[in-house]
């Protein structure tokens, strides 16, 4: 029946309206964001008679880098250990804003489809036949 596929669709689309203005509202909470992330390294070093060379647990460090890619090349920027949280923090908000794009963008996809139907129903309802 086309008055109750109407109806549905118009619950459909105030669901929808109402799971975009909640992802917007996300969005207003993103905070600084980077691409890439961070990385928290133990390292060898020089000097060969070292203990850090036999031990992995006595390897120096911790050695912070923020890592990203520009044009498929990887750029390493070392960190100052107190400078490492809020590049950690920046590049968790890029992957929280990456993922809430990608709810937006698949629930726009499914309210576009019922906006069409929508005004394609409109368009064949009995205001335009004769
Ligand atoms: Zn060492």
């Amino acid at each position: 029946m086309k008055k109750m596929e109407q109806a549905r669709r118009e619950s459909l689309l105030a669901v929808y309206a109402q799971q975009f203005a909640g992802l917007k509202r996300e969005l207003e909470q993103v905070r600084y964001f980077c691409k890439g992330s961070v990385l928290k390294r133990m390292m060898k070093c020089g000097q060969r008679r070292c203990a850090c060379h036999q031990d992995p647990a006595k390897r120096h460090g911790p050695y912070f880098e923020w890592t990203y890619k520009v044009k498929g090349k990887t750029v390493n920027v070392r960190l100052r250990p107190d400078e490492a949280p809020v590049y950690k923090a920046a590049t968790d908000q890029y992957r929280k804003l990456r993922s809430l794009l990608a709810r937006m963008e698949r629930l726009s996809r499914h309210a576009v489809v019922r906006l069409a139907e929508k005004l394609r129903s409109d368009n064949s309802g009995p205001s335009r036949t004769r």
